[in-house]
């Protein structure tokens, strides 16, 4: 190759690396502007987390000295809480959910007596150990080992109850433990020493009370039976003084003594009572009763005063009213002999109306009764309604300062109806008279009610006369209901006018205006009405009958009537056809009908039993040990036609029953060597199995509710408290009469 070739060729080659190093250096310096650019944007990007790394850093120191804030904050807080902690007088502990002690104030370690084991870190089964190892806590009945188990127990469970600690030093500690969601546990000790002291100090007191209670109960009743037992001996006596012949003087000391007497144990009754309400100790004792004949016992018991006030005292018992209910009788004769009785004392003239209501329910078998009690007596001022039922209160003006009371009558009702369920209220109007009255529920005895009343044979019209309309109203409801017609006068001359064939009886009060019953008999008579049955309903039917003019009427009736005594008396008197000869024999012997006693429920009573001659005497034993009772007791059955023998203590009465074979037993309860509760217990006992079995009728001085039970427990059928009333004796013995006996007679048969 030429050199020009070569050097050619070296120029051709020094320019394509000439221009390869252009290209290069061209390459260069783009990177170089690129790589620039990027040095800027990495400077910018540096600058910027520089300033995020500063915000950052300030951020970061005040979270710092904030944290050292709250961290300072959160010391004194713990700080004032632990010392709050510390200073409560009661145990503060926690511990975690392994049962380890976390922390507890001074209170809580106390309780260990400075046993350095107790402090945080402890377990909760460590603790109770030493509880018991130490004496610390009184473990009273449980042994150690089981009074920790008791307590483990208690632990783990979800919700321990509180649990009262004795400790060694008679401290009481209440233990409330919170278990939280974490599992730990609060558990606070309470030092409830004071309070368990308090509430033994008040469980002491209450006994004190309660027992005071007992016995001023027992005191009531011991007062009862002392104050009744020679009560019975002045009562009795002065009511047997008054059967004897006496002079008047005589007969008006008899008189006051036994009024004077009856007031007394009146005020006894009531004191009683009210003190047995006051204790919470009144309890009812429903049983099966007639409340029309209660009704008519109460009317019949107040009859003497209304008689000597010369005051008109009517039942309405309403027709369609069942009789038998199921209640306390004694408790609801003693609510109407409150409200009767007072409409009676304070009524100077004109009536006493007791008016019984009721809506029969037949889905309850009860009947919501309402008994409304009237008078026409002096009113109670409107401003003194609501004060006369508290406690002994009474209308305090001149015109009732004349009257005797308590002024606890009305509160004892109150209470009385209100343990019945029902409720009492009265109207008044000063001067014109009062309303008292009360609603309440009783249910209506279990088995048949008394049939209702049947037209009476052949007396299809009968004549009522009467002027008072209330009592006219009655008797008119009461006559048509037995399907009569009746024809009512309000005076002696109107039933002289309208008399005539038709006629079939005549029912004439005694009190009437102008011509009195009697005189009108008399006229009847006169007029040639020999035979027509005339019956007098009288408040005095021994004045009544002692008239001459008695002679006239066929019955004379005491005021007010029970129902079922006219019903079957008019029965008795009408005659049957053709046979009016006959009756007119009977004028000049009228019938004196005295209320007979009845049991409450009527019994049926058999037919004596054919033949009637050489028949016994009906056996009655009494066991009493006070003498006079017994001569009490002696002479208010005198006059029956009965055989009687007398047990001085209860195991007199045992050998009684053996060797005499009484048919009826009246027996004392408080009697010595054996008591007669005792003493019918071992009646019973040997009565067992032989199918027989006495009636016994409890004679009791004691007065308090509860006593009833007990006597009744005992297999006693009835009970009397004392004084003893002869007509409640006497009822006691018709009602026990045998078949096998001679029926026994009242004394006036
Ligand atoms: P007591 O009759 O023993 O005084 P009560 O508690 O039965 O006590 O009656 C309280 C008072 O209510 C009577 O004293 C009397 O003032 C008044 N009172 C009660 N019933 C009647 C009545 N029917 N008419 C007028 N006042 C009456």
């Amino acid at each position: 190759m030429s050199l020009v070739n070569k050097l050619a060729e070296e120029r051709r080659a020094r320019l394509s690396a000439e221009r390869l190093l252009e290209l290069k250096q061209a390459e260069l310096s783009a990177a170089n502007r690129k790589l620039g650019r990027h040095a800027l944007a990495l400077t910018k990007q540096i600058d910027a987390k520089q300033a995020e790394v500063a915000t950052v850093r300030d951020e970061n120191e005040k979270v710092k000295s904030d944290l050292t804030v709250a961290h300072a904050k959160v010391e004194i807080a713990e700080r004032r809480l632990w010392h709050s902690i510390q200073t409560i007088q009661d145990g503060f502990a926690f511990f975690d959910s392994d049962s380890t002690l976390i922390g507890a104030n001074a209170a809580y370690l106390n309780a260990f007596d400075g046993l350095e084991e107790v402090t945080p870190g402890i377990s909760y089964a460590r603790i109770l150990q030493l509880f018991t190892d130490e004496g610390v806590v009184n473990t009273e009945q449980l042994s150690p080992e089981e009074w920790r188990d008791m307590m483990t127990e208690r632990w783990v469970s979800p919700n321990p109850e509180p649990f009262v600690m004795r400790m060694w030093n008679d401290q009481y500690i209440k233990l409330v433990d919170q278990r939280g969601h974490g599992g730990d546990v609060v558990s606070l000790a309470l030092n409830i020493t004071s309070t368990v002291r308090y509430e033994a100090e008040l469980r002491a007191a209450r006994e004190r009370a309660e027992s005071a209670n007992r016995a001023k109960s027992a005191f009531l009743a011991n007062m009862s039976h002392e104050i009744r037992t020679p009560m019975n001996g002045v009562v009795g006596m002065a009511e047997l003084l008054t059967d004897t012949t006496l002079s008047e003087e005589q007969r008006l000391y008899a008189n006051t003594i036994k009024n004077s007497g009856e007031a007394l144990l009146v005020i006894i009754n009531d004191v009683l009572d009210y003190s047995k309400i006051e204790a919470d100790k009144l309890v009812l004792h429903p049983e099966p009763f007639d409340l029309e004949h209660c009704i008519h016992e109460v009317a019949m018991l107040l009859q003497p005063s209304v008689r000597d006030k010369d005051l008109t005292l009517l039942v309405d018992y309403d027709l369609f009213l069942p009789t038998i209910f199921s209640g306390d009788p004694g408790r609801v004769r003693q609510v109407l002999t409150n409200l009767v009785g007072n409409a009676v004392k304070f009524t100077k003239a004109g009536h006493v109306l007791v008016r019984v209501t009721g809506v029969p329910d037949p889905v309850s078998q009860s009947c919501a009764i309402h008994v409304a009690i009237e008078d026409t007596g002096i009113g109670i001022p409107a401003s003194k309604i609501n004060h006369i039922f508290g406690e002994f209160n009474q209308v305090e003006d001149e015109r009732n300062r004349q009257f005797e009371g308590t002024g606890l009558g009305l509160a004892i009702s109150q209470r009385l109806i209100e343990l019945m369920g029902g409720s009492v209220w009265v109207e008044s109007e000063e001067g014109k008279g009062s309303c008292f009255g009360f609603r309440v529920p009783m249910p209506m005895a279990e088995g048949p009610q008394p049939a209702p009343p049947q037209l009476v044979h052949n007396m299809r019209h009968v004549m009522v006369v009467e002027n008072l309309c209330v009592n006219r109203a009655i008797l008119e409801k009461q006559m048509s209901q037995i399907g009569a017609k009746v024809t009512s006068c309000a005076t002696a001359d109107e039933a002289l006018e309208l008399l005539d064939d038709t006629v079939d009886i005549i029912l004439s009060d005694q009190n009437i205006p102008d011509l009195n019953g009697l005189e009108l008999a008399k006229k009847v008579r006169a007029k040639g009405w020999s035979d027509i049955p005339f019956v007098l309903l009288s408040s005095n039917q021994r004045e009544a009958q002692a008239d001459p003019a008695s002679k006239h009427l066929q019955c004379i009736l005491q005021k007010p009537v029970p129902r079922a005594e006219l019903f079957s008396r008019l029965a008795s008197l009408t005659p049957p056809s053709g046979e009016k000869s006959k009756l007119s024999e009977t004028i000049g012997n009228a019938e004196v009908m005295e209320p007979k006693p009845e049991p409450s429920v009527p019994v049926t009573t058999d037919a004596p039993d054919a033949p009637q001659t050489e028949k016994r005497l009906m056996r009655i034993l009494a066991a009493e040990d006070n003498r006079t009772n017994q001569l009490v007791f002696r002479k208010m059955v005198q006059k029956l036609n009965i055989e009687l023998k007398f047990a001085n203590n209860g195991l007199e009465a045992v050998e009684g029953f053996t060797a005499f074979k009484p048919d009826l037993i009246f027996m004392d309860i408080s009697m010595p060597k054996m008591d007669g509760k005792e003493a019918t217990i071992e009646i019973r006992k040997l009565e067992a199995g032989t199918g027989q079995h006495v009636p016994i009728v409890a004679l009791t001085a004691h007065a308090m509710t509860g006593d009833s039970d007990g006597i009744l427990a005992a297999g006693l059928d009835h009970y009397l408290t004392k004084p003893l009333r002869k007509a409640l004796i006497h009822e006691r013995i018709f009602a026990s009469a045998p078949k096998d006996a001679d029926p026994v007679q009242p004394p006036d048969a």
